[in-house]
């Protein structure tokens, strides 16, 4: 169970220059969207469950943002008013299926590849928000909001232009260099000082 529950979960991809570089892609001319199923939604403690028809499936740790209000067409100080609630969000995504799909709906859909931690409104500007990865206690990512590419208010004015956000609709914001493969056994974190921790296990699909 989640405490959030969007109608959408709008995606921001290579967002930060290091992980673009790291994948062997440039920073996109404006930002590159996809959305998750709200399916794929699991909360902290839940298990991820990598399925048995990916040989290769990553942590991308992000900064997730809460809608708080209705944002359509926004500017960016609009979509700044809108805003005020995050959480730590674990884009999980099937590396080997994002590569052969040519478009990333499978690779990034299943149940389990959205974990959330609870919203909180940090008492630090979001400038200074920062996301750290962790597996089995070692550090795997970490990224400044202040490193993005297209910063906070700007994506979410970007996306109101295309489709309006509704009151708890989730955005994650990108994430930072260091993506890597989980294995059942594994445990992921995502942590952003001021707003929170964010662990979940790793689990085989189970067969059938
Ligand atoms: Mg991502």
């Amino acid at each position: 169970m989640t405490a959030v529950h969007p109608s959408k979960i709008v995606c921001v991809g290579r967002n930060y220059p290091a992980h673009a570089a790291e994948l062997g892609n440039e920073v996109p001319e404006r930002p590159l969207l996809f959305l998750k199923p709200p399916s794929a939604l699991v909360g902290n403690g839940d298990s991820i469950i990598i399925p048995s028809v990916s040989a290769r499936v990553d942590h991308e740790a992000e900064i997730g943002v809460v809608i708080e209000r209705r944002v359509r067409q926004a500017t960016p100080d609009d979509a700044a008013a809108a805003i005020g609630l995050y959480l730590c969000l674990n884009d999980v995504t099937a590396r080997d299926l994002q590569r052969t799909d040519g478009q990333w709906t499978r690779a990034k859909g299943f149940d389990t590849f959205c974990p959330v931690s609870d919203p909180v409104r940090p008492a630090i500007d979001w400038r200074e928000l920062e996301v750290v990865c962790r597996v089995n206690g070692q550090e795997r990512q970490r990224g400044r909001a202040a490193d993005m590419h297209f910063a906070i208010p700007e994506l979410i004015a970007y996306i109101s232009t295309i489709m309006t956000l509704e009151p708890g609709d989730l955005v994650a914001t990108g994430t930072p260099a260091g993506v890597g493969p989980l294995a059942a056994g594994d445990t992921v974190e995502v942590e952003i000082p001021g707003v929170g921790l964010l662990t979940n296990p790793v689990e085989a699909e189970r067969g059938t």
